[in-house]
């Protein structure tokens, strides 16, 4: 047998969204983007989002939007996705690590305390597979403190804590659709605020900082446009936007699956003891990724025997400032951020996507508590 690691969900629907949009004389952005700007702030309950062609140029409109620049400290976990530091660093910002918690991990809100400086502006929080940080505890610190929030949300569309969902507490909040994320259009990203300035800014930053767009310039009669910021090429047109108006309706019905997966997994591999990330009592994880913790030393070994079987895997993430680039520039070593460590050695992602029938969940099951008792 052979399970894929992910499989997309575009199907019939999607389809027909494209080829009206084809179809139609506008393929930039325009409507479909508008009307997907809507829905989705409507789905978040936050006041306002910006479409994006990633989740990457987000989150570096974002820090542009703040004001964030040479001189200034973001604080970020080292066990995400690289994205979430680069933007930092191409600000001509200072990355700020602070360690994890060893059993989700997630962002730790008092090693966040421990790395503040005098030049700390922002936090860049990840709800890390799918489960959101303490986020009334982050904004109580960066309320006493004085700083920005960020979230990155590229893993966490559907998740809730403490009654807050994603975007609500931050200042800003940026989304993922790249192709293996929750809701997919190959690659684009969303962010969304409740400040009316910043959305503003965002808009102008998004495409050149013209105060009008190709949609504004081509319905109804010419007229001049002007340029007030410096701004980037960072839109997202309708021929990918319509892509996402008829996944955001079939979001929660996905969520629903995937949590009925991840219960299977849960008790499954609890019965084996093997261990993986917790999901915080009362907190809804979205259920981007599933990922087991091998035993210490036998990560690879792990990947080895699974996709031996036929098993797609993945590794999210190893703590990403031992990555060469960063162990060059800020020399970072091993020992740094030892929870961040300690999980990016042991981490194993295992297939989790709605559409895995009975006979595929029960392989992935079966399997990995084999490999892993023969480890
Ligand atoms: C995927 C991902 C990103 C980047 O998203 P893109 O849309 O590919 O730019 C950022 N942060 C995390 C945690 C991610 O998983």
């Amino acid at each position: 047998m052979k399970v894929d690691y992910f499989r997309h969900n575009l199907g019939e629907e999607e389809i027909q969204a494209f080829l009206e949009v084809i179809k139609s004389p506008f393929l930039t952005t325009g409507p479909k983007t508008a009307e997907f700007e809507a829905a989705f702030t409507s789905y978040l309950q936050t006041r306002h989002s910006v479409a994006v062609s990633s989740c990457t140029a987000g989150l570096f409109l974002a820090l542009k939007a703040l004001g964030i620049g040479p001189g200034d400290e973001v604080i970020v976990p080292p066990l995400t996705f690289i994205a979430t530091a680069n933007v930092v660093l191409h600000c001509g910002a200072k990355v700020v690590f602070a360690d994890v918690e060893e059993d989700t991990g997630l962002l730790s809100l008092s090693a966040t305390r421990m790395a503040l400086s005098p030049r700390t502006k922002a936090i860049i929080p990840v709800h890390l597979y799918g489960q959101m940080v303490d986020m009334k505890g982050f904004r109580q610190l960066a309320d006493e403190q004085g700083l920005k929030i960020i979230e990155d949300c590229a893993h966490a569309i559907e998740a809730r804590r403490d009654n807050v969902g994603p975007g609500q507490l931050g200042d800003l909040a940026v989304f993922s659709f790249y192709a293996t994320k929750n809701i997919t259009c190959g690659e684009g990203g969303a962010i969304t605020t409740n400040s009316s300035s910043l959305y503003e800014t965002l808009r102008l930053l998004r495409q050149h900082g013209m105060s009008k767009s190709a949609a504004d310039r081509y319905h109804g009669k010419y007229q001049h446009w002007d340029m007030l910021e410096l701004g980037y090429k960072f839109n997202l047109p309708d021929i990918q936007s319509c892509l996402l108006l008829s996944q955001l309706k079939k979001i929660d019905q996905r969520w629903q699956r995937r949590q009925k997966i991840c219960q299977r997994y849960e008790e499954e591999f609890s019965r084996a003891e093997i261990s993986f990330p917790l999901v915080v009592a009362g907190a809804k994880s979205a259920r981007h990724l599933f990922t087991v913790w091998a035993p210490t030393g036998k990560r690879d070994l792990m990947l080895a025997g699974l996709q031996e079987r036929g098993i797609g895997v993945a590794v999210n993430y190893r703590s990403i400032h031992l990555l060469t680039y960063f162990q060059k520039h800020f020399g970072y070593e091993p020992g740094s951020f030892p929870k961040a460590e300690a999980i990016g050695e042991r981490t194993v992602s295992l297939p989790l996507f709605p559409d895995l029938t009975a006979a595929e969940i029960d392989y992935v099951v079966t399997q990995t508590i084999d490999v892993f008792k023969n480890l």
